[in-house]
């Protein structure tokens, strides 16, 4: 794996990348650079916008207030896209924002948030949840952004997912019994994980969600862990078991 540089500052930008290209920054950016990091001419950054890879680029200041980023070089290539989902009850505030940043630390691909009967959210600010994705990437030299979905109730989130798709349903309810061998004799095929509200997953949803074919209900042990712990349990055992972890 390529270490990635954590010495120079990671910075997402929605543009094309190619050679020598100049990219403007938003105002708020360039603010950043100049002001906050006090980068002056010729500093340099790191940057991606999740489909060219990772790029060297040179501050060039126009004034106090703007400055555009000159592409030097790349320094490292556009890694595969992570093919995770993560199938979620949304939080409130700032542990959605937890969720979310930890839910890309540990490689999930797509955001899936889905409404149940327990749910206290009703609509996601979805602008929300991107920007702490982008945050989570920015800090830890995630080159891919996952994609994020609308809010969707179970039913037809469950729908929605390719019959293929193992669902890896995170049940407070189920008896203890290691998630390990369960995963280890898993096929392999792509993944969704699945982690219920604070409230918890009513019967219904339980029968429902165990009614679909390829669904492997799992324990997290013998503690009921938050939903934002949940989250980073869930997807680092399955990471490990059968994911890139594995891979390694
Ligand atoms: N309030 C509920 C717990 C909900 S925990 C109760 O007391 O039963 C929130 C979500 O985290 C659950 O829906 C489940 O998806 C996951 N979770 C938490 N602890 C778990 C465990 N020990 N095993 C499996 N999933 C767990």
């Amino acid at each position: 794996m390529s270490v990635p540089d954590f010495a120079r500052y990671r910075l997402f930008l929605d543009q094309p990348f190619s050679a020598g290209a100049a990219l403007p920054l938003e105002r708020e950016q360039a603010n950043y650079l100049l002001n906050v990091l006090r980068l002056r001419v010729d500093g340099t950054v790191l940057v991606f916008n999740g489909r060219d890879g990772e790029w060297l680029a040179r501050l060039v200041p126009e004034g106090r207030k703007q400055a555009n980023l000159e592409l030097v070089r790349q320094t490292r290539p556009q890694p595969p896209a992570s093919d995770l989902h993560y199938l979620f009850a949304p939080l409130k505030h700032a542990r959605l924002d937890y969720m979310a940043q930890k839910a890309v630390e540990m490689g999930a691909g797509l955001l899936q948030p889905v409404l149940t009967r327990r749910t206290q959210v009703s609509r996601l600010n979805l602008d929300r949840l991107r920007a702490n994705a982008i945050e989570a990437a920015e800090q830890c030299g995630i080159l891919s952004l996952p994609a994020i979905e609308p809010e969707r109730p179970l039913d037809a989130a469950l729908s929605d997912l390719a019959p293929e798709r193992l669902l890896i349903f995170c049940d407070e309810g189920l008896a203890d019994a290691s998630p390990v061998p369960a995963l280890a004799q898993c096929k392999p095929a792509p993944l969704a994980v699945l982690i219920g509200p604070e409230g918890g997953f009513d019967e219904a949803e339980r029968t429902l969600i165990r009614a679909r074919p390829n669904t492997l209900p799992i324990s997290l042990g013998p503690r009921i862990l938050r939903a934002d712990t949940a989250a980073v349990a869930a997807l680092a055992l399955v990471q490990a078991v059968v994911g890139d972890w594995s891979r390694i």
